[in-house]
């Protein structure tokens, strides 16, 4: 079964989500809203989805980044946005801290603003210090593609969107990312 992703417009996406509790994570609905979220992704397809995405403004994010979605690039693009598989997991509650010291830019899209990408610059290196799916604490370092993934996530915690960060004269259907820019280098 898969949730409906909700678009650009909802009032959901631009709200501060909530905590949850230790005791809410454990909790049966909590556990069958990963379970479907994580359906969810897997649908859509796509690499992250967050619990506004669909309509719940929860701290709650579901992440897998799978070795065939980097199939669709090239050795190049998948050197240069530094793109590793990323096995399921679960982050909930996260404090994100980001290295400001070195950034990067890359073309980025979202299943909530269905059909558009464009040039979005991130830090190259993240920690996230979080709960998992047990609601035991988790600290990530990540880099490259999966600490953009982190900040995309985290930011739709904070009611704020890929496009917020875009330099917005770069924004292009998906159809002409894929006629003229797909194979430029940013
Ligand atoms: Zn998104």
């Amino acid at each position: 079964m898969k949730l409906k992703i909700v678009q650009a417009g909802d009032p959901v996406l631009r709200q501060k989500s909530r905590e949850l509790s230790k005791e809410e994570i454990l909790s049966a609905p909590i556990q069958q809203l990963i379970k479907l979220m994580k359906e969810t992704m897997h649908d859509a397809p796509g690499v992250g989805l967050a619990a506004p995405q669909i309509g719940e403004s929860l701290q709650l994010i579901v992440i897998e980044d799978k070795p065939e979605y980097s199939q669709m690039l090239t050795t190049k693009q998948v050197e240069n946005r530094e793109r590793e598989p990323v096995p399921f997991h679960v982050i909930i509650n996260p404090k994100i801290t980001l290295d400001q010291n070195s950034t990067v830019e890359f073309y980025e899209g979202c299943l909530s603003v269905a059909g558009y990408v464009g040039l979005v610059r991130r830090a190259l290196n993240v920690k996230v210090e979080c709960l998992n799916e047990d609601a035991k604490p988790v600290t990530i370092h990540a880099k490259g593609w999966y600490a953009r993934i982190l900040q995309h996530e985290v930011d739709h915690l904070h009611g704020n969107l890929c496009i917020d960060h875009m330099a917005l004269t770069t924004l292009t259907t998906l159809e002409n990312y894929n006629k003229y820019w797909k194979d430029k280098a940013p």
